[in-house]
């Protein structure tokens, strides 16, 4: 059956980011775009880091970078800042962007190793510039010094933004392009008897509205893909046993300028994260119910943030773990309906935009096929399940015998494709990359030796490149970046010359 009508159920995050995408499927066809949401309901309301990729999925709409900052109040992150992780008192940056780059065709890290096995004591992080800015607070982006000096690295960047601005940004963007908002609670959902496809909602008013295709962004219920279609959850907490979150925003008090990093600082029972904004600071702390007590939960993150708090504390449940198909019949599951494996590395929004790429690369206007929903469903699981090894690896490296928490991530069994992993780099610092895998060398590399996982060894054939001759390329790297970091403006200066907040 042809594709006329598609309604999106949802506004939040996923329901906004997808509305946006999906608009210019209008552009010269007589197609319908509805998206509904309740005021009601709400929002999650969190969400606030983000990763590289979604710098091109705003570049792709055609959304401006600064009037959109300044908009949601954002702020440039160049990578993640994690506290305690490995022992308390480590502290390391996962960055964006690699550590220096491949030389004679083999990761850095190899060639960094065997000059560090020979007695050059510099830290791998010298030779990356996101991880130098960050400490030294500093933030340009590779185009305003790449015209004068093109010899210089160019910056990975991110940014963090209020969820809430974000999301009526791109209301304003996705109704402009012909979206129609309907404001109201589905009640319920109509299935064709013969097929079992969605084919109508009721709202609680009466009103009921036909669709073709549905996209499921109503959230962790999953309205859609779970209430109506039964789909199945594929439930992770064995590996990843968070399932609590207590959010607090707060104001920014002491005048220092947004570090362009978030932090992630592990405590008893899990961890908090600060996201620095424009004009405030989002906060919430990640916990296993199993033990931590909320009014526990709490007290700590009051103990440790740094401003007067904006909201009441916002306490969420949820599962770790994804839903056994993504794309069932015709819903496409988008955001945290569709699974949610907490939020250390930043990595939901992302997986609403890869979610959002590859539906519109499958999608056919002539109606839906049983390849496109098990294409989408292969590619999908798979990359849940490499960013769920990525996050089980920060749990479970770790030496912390402190809390009964720890002891249990620890000890944990973690999935072979994790095991293999750690093994082979521990043996001779080789990281393989499974298929298109979101998670780089360096971000690997990272975070294995940021919690204490050393290489034993590195590829052999780091021992062919002429001695001298690296040496000195590595020097030179060295010092261009040390270069462009002191010359880089402060990153409160730089937000404050090219996307000041607006006010709310
Ligand atoms: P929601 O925000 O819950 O939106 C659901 C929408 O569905 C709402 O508009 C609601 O009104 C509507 N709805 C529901 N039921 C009905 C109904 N019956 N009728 C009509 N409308 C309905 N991601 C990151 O990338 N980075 C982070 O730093 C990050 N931090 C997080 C921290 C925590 C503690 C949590 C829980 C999540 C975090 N995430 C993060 C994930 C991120 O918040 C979500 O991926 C993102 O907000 C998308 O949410 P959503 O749109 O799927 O759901």
């Amino acid at each position: 059956m042809a594709i006329q009508q598609i309604i999106i159920v949802g506004g939040g995050t996923a329901g906004w980011m997808a509305a946006a995408a999906l608009s210019r499927l209008k552009v010269g066809r007589t197609l319908e775009i509805t998206l509904i949401e309740s005021e009601q309901i709400g929002t999650v309301g969190v969400g606030e880091a983000t990763i590289p990729p979604f710098v091109g999925f705003n570049d792709l709409l055609g959304i401006n970078e600064a009037e959109m900052l300044a908009e949601v109040g954002g702020t440039f992150k160049l990578g993640i800042q994690f506290e305690n992780w490995g022992k308390q008192g480590d502290s390391y940056i996962h960055p964006f962007g690699a550590y220096g780059y491949a030389m004679g065709g083999i990761g850095f890290h190899h060639v960094w190793h065997r000059f560090a096995a020979s007695g050059d004591n510099r830290p791998i992080q010298v030779f990356n510039l996101e991880t130098m800015a960050a400490y030294f607070g500093k933030f340009a982006r590779t185009e305003d010094y790449q015209k004068q000096r093109d010899d210089l690295p160019p910056i990975n960047y991110a940014y963090h933004l209020d969820a809430g601005r974000y999301a009526a940004y791109l209301r304003k963007f996705a109704e402009a392009r012909g979206v129609v908002r309907v404001e109201g609670k589905v009640a319920d959902t109509a299935l064709d008897a013969e097929t079992g496809f969605v084919t109508s909602l009721s709202l609680d008013d009466g009103r009921v509205l036909a669709g073709d295709l549905f996209v499921d962004c109503s959230g962790f219920r999953g309205l859609l893909i779970e209430q109506a279609l039964k789909t199945g959850y594929e439930d992770w907490t064995h590996w990843l046993p968070c399932n609590r979150a207590v959010a607090l925003p707060c104001q920014r008090e002491d005048g220092s300028p947004p570090p362009p990093f978030t932090r992630a600082t592990a405590h008893s029972a899990g961890w908090q994260w600060q996201v620095p904004l424009q004009h405030r600071n989002g906060n919430g702390h990640v916990y296993c119910s199993s033990y931590m007590e909320d009014s526990d939960a709490l007290d700590i993150l009051l103990g440790n943030i740094a401003g007067k708090p904006q909201a009441d504390p916002n306490f969420l449940r949820f599962v770790t773990g994804r839903r056994k198909k993504f794309w069932n019949k015709n819903v496409v599951a988008l955001g945290l309906s569709a699974g949610f494996m907490e939020p250390l590395e930043s990595t939901s929004i992302h997986l609403i935009n890869t979610g959002i790429d590859k539906f519109l690369s499958l999608l056919s206007l002539d109606g839906v096929t049983q390849a496109q929903q098990d294409t989408f469903n292969r590619l999908t699981g798979r990359e849940y399940a490499r960013i769920r090894d990525f996050l089980i690896l920060h749990y479970n490296a770790t030496s912390r015998t402190d809390s009964d928490f720890w002891n249990y991530v620890r000890t944990m069994d973690v999935p072979d494709t994790l095991i293999e992993k750690v093994e082979i780099f521990k043996a001779n610092g080789q990281i393989f990359r499974e298929e298109d895998e979101l998670f780089t060398e360096t971000s690997w590399a990272a975070v294995m030796m940021g919690q204490g996982v050393t290489m034993g060894g590195h590829n052999p054939m780091a021992e062919s490149l002429d001695s001298a001759k690296t040496r000195e390329e590595i020097d030179e790297m060295e010092q261009s970046i040390r270069f462009l970091v002191q010359h880089m403006p402060g990153h409160g200066e730089y937000l404050s010359r090219y996307c000041p907040a607006q006010a709310a």
